[in-house]
């Protein structure tokens, strides 16, 4: 039996763990701490680290976690400054973890350049992915070093994946994403109800993750950037019609930088 599990780390970042009770596998370990103490609480073994890019939040714990775990793989992409790196990756690779679960390595540039996503099609708990700062719950990462068009591009493929799939993503950031979806679209009653939802979970302390691309496909409005709605708000704040796709999903990008 498997667990996956969002080990919270910082104000608003979670570590994903997945683990069977015996072996572990954590992604962005941005702290050490909160998942060595997770592990020693529950006699895990930690067996490897997935990293999705290279920022400070998201590989800081690496180090720390290698001085307790000096043998375990780290995994990450090729063409970003990864900490303790053992395995270089890059979009179209696949590996294996314990389990025997494979996981496909996806190259979704747009928050940062190199930045990947991993996808198990067939794990125990369903279809799994983990995007790091790609595709939030209801949002998307900022632009830090990509363009709008491979933002899009990264998101819409990362949406083309199986309905059913379990979203991993890194920050708890929902609430707020889902004010700037409502902005967007004031009459969608999906992002009212999920709303809803997401306010009862935060006041109780509990993650508003993992999320469904089924889900996100309703309320994420980065992913309905060519949706009839989300064109028409856009029209009529902007006084102009986007052009395409991608020119809507950047107006709606420099719309939420300034939300
Ligand atoms: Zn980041």
């Amino acid at each position: 039996m498997l667990t996956l599990h969002p080990v919270p780390a910082f104000s608003d970042n979670y570590i994903w763990c997945l683990h069977d009770d015996q072996s572990a596998y954590v992604v962005d370990p941005g702290e050490a701490e909160p998942v060595l103490r997770y592990l020693k609480e529950r006699s895990l073994r930690l067996k490897g680290i997935l990293v999705t890019h290279h920022h400070f939040d998201h590989v800081s714990g690496i180090e720390a976690l290698l001085a307790a775990s000096p043998e375990i793989p780290v995994w990450g992409p090729g063409n970003e400054t990864i900490p303790g790196r053992t395995l270089s990756l890059k979009g179209g690779e696949q590996f294996e973890l314990d389990w025997g679960m494979q996981l496909q390595v996806l190259a979704v540039p747009g928050h940062t350049l190199g930045h990947i996503a991993y996808f198990a099609p067939e794990s125990p708990l369903g279809p799994l992915l983990f995007c790091g700062d790609t595709l939030f719950s209801s949002g998307c990462g900022r632009l830090f070093e990509g363009t709008p068009a491979q933002m899009h591009e990264s998101l819409q493929r990362l949406g083309q994946l199986p309905p059913e799939t379990l979203v991993c993503c890194t920050h708890e950031y929902t609430t707020a994403n889902l004010k700037f979806a409502q902005a967007v679209e004031p009459d969608n009653r999906d992002i009212a109800e999920r709303l809803d939802e997401v306010r009862g979970l935060r006041e109780q302390n509990l993650p508003s993750l993992p999320s469904s691309l089924a889900l996100e496909w309703k309320v994420n409005p980065f992913l309905r950037a060519n949706e009839g709605a989300v064109l028409a708000s856009l029209t009529s704040k902007l006084g102009t019609r986007p052009t395409s796709a991608a020119d809507s999903f950047a107006k709606l990008r420099q719309w939420k930088d300034n939300f």
